[in-house]
């Protein structure tokens, strides 16, 4: 009986792809990308492959070399010979004509940028990099990596929609973390190429974006990245890059000590911080800040105190001073984000800068001479490594996107401890508004920052 029903499916599905007249149901065939030809320097796609990504019928008039195409919601003609394409009653130019080759019109690529976006149809975009053209999601599509090597550089090349947008954020040679928005629409290779800086390579999920990980020979000194169109290049090398930004020095191996957490709870007393209707930053951070103290003395089995308890207001001198005389280990000040727009959302981590650009001209300040020479800029490396290991769990667990800035955040000046400035969430935003309002969320959130500064205490 099953069997029976399963081949009355597969029978229908068969018919439902196959009709010439009707349109047929989206189905696979709607999705695998089709290739690209070059024809005299423009590239073309095959009317067929056009058809059926479309999931539109055809109609050949021979009488006038013209070929109707009936997707789902538009209809589009194309004439042989001609550079103009007609969508529904609007013409449209190509860059050039509509030529046949093997008794199949090929129809200029540029031609996609004007079909309808909001349509039924799959978003359809020209793949640079792989030389087809594929249906796209909705945010952007991003593409297996290809790695090439040519004498001291490895370029990773991704074919993505959105480069300009891409970031790095972490960048360690065990785990070089590089973010790109979009979505991934087809698997990664199973094989690098041979004495390349890329050991590893690999796709972890990441909220609207795909972060790819890769581990590193410890022969790489510089990367940069070079987004073009359709494509992000991301160059390692065993020299200096123009441009590029070398690699942080390694930080200490070895578990961390942590006796003493110092917390932080950002603002309090007359300074409210971030505001979004009831709730105000100072009352969100002190909650936070009490829920995660004694995860933390549970978990790590270390001392917290926590510089403010009740709302007051401090100065960044007596936050930095209690840190300071309380002989901390590490610092973490808490704070949440507004923001003028509903769509901004996430987490930010804040810390002082562990590497530099490299300088353009010879004529360079020498890093002693960077005004971030603070008391926390010694600690940079692994209070980097710990934004790192607390954003990497934040983001893996739904509280993304998550941004590790390298800026000397207020919050730690002063402070002669590795730290973080967390800003925990956006309360402009109503999922995280949702999150930071609720007891449940708070604990949650609590405990997703205990476990990565557990995962930081433990690998180093
Ligand atoms: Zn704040």
């Amino acid at each position: 009986m099953m069997r029976a029903l399963l081949a009355l499916l597969v029978l229908s599905l068969v018919l439902g792809a196959a009709p010439d007249t009707q349109p047929p149901a989206p189905t696979a065939g709607a999705t695998t990308p089709a290739s690209v030809r070059d024809i005299d320097g423009t590239p073309m796609l095959g009317a067929n492959d056009l058809a059926r990504l479309l999931s539109a019928s055809k109609f050949w008039r021979s009488d006038v070399r013209k070929l109707l195409l009936r997707a789902p919601d538009f209809r589009l003609t194309l004439t042989e010979g001609t550079p103009f394409a007609v969508l529904d009653t609007r013409t449209i130019t190509l860059p050039t004509a509509v030529v046949s080759r093997g008794g199949e019109l090929q129809v200029p690529v540029a031609l996609l940028a004007a079909l309808p976006q909001d349509s039924a149809h799959a978003r359809l975009v020209h793949d640079e990099v792989a030389r087809v053209v594929r249906a796209a999601p909705r945010g952007g599509f991003v593409g297996a990596p290809r790695v090439q090597v040519a004498g001291g550089i490895t370029r990773v090349v991704v074919p993505c929609e959105r480069a300009g947008a891409a970031a790095v954020f972490a960048r360690g040679h065990a785990r070089f973390r590089v973010r790109v928005p979009g979505e991934l629409i087809e698997a990664l290779g199973d094989s690098l190429p041979e004495g390349g800086l890329v050991l590893d390579l690999r796709a972890a999920p990441a909220t609207d974006a795909v972060a790819f990980e890769l581990a590193l020979d410890a022969g790489a000194q510089s990367f940069r990245l070079v987004p073009g169109p359709g494509r992000l290049t991301l160059e390692f090398a065993t020299s200096a890059l123009p441009g590029g930004e070398r690699f942080a020095p390694a930080p200490p191996t070895g578990p961390h000590a942590l006796r003493m957490i110092v917390l932080d709870p950002g603002h309090g007393g007359d300074d409210a911080g971030a505001v979004h209707g009831d709730l105000k930053e100072k009352d969100l951070t002190l909650a936070l800040a009490k829920r995660l103290a004694p995860e933390l003395q549970r978990r790590l089995g270390c001392r917290v105190v926590l510089t403010r308890a009740d709302d007051r207001a401090l100065t960044q001198h007596e936050r930095a001073e209690r840190a300071n005389r309380e002989r901390a280990d590490l610092v973490i000040a808490l704070h949440v984000d507004a923001f003028p727009s509903p769509r901004a959302r996430g987490v930010r981590a804040w810390v002082a800068p562990a590497t530099m650009a490299e300088p353009e001209r010879s004529g360079a300040r020498p890093l002693a001479l960077l005004p971030w020479r603070d008391a926390a800029a010694e600690y940079a490396v692994s209070s980097r490594a710990l934004a790192e290991a607390v954003t990497g769990l934040l983001e893996l667990r739904g509280h993304g996107p998550v941004q590790v800035r390298e800026r000397m955040p207020v919050a730690l000046l002063g402070v002669h401890a590795p730290g973080l400035m967390l800003e925990c969430g956006v309360l402009s935003a109503p999922e995280d508004r949702e999150r930071l309002a609720s007891p449940e969320g708070l604990a949650r959130l609590a405990s997703l920052i205990a476990d990565g500064v557990l995962a930081w205490a433990r690998d180093g």
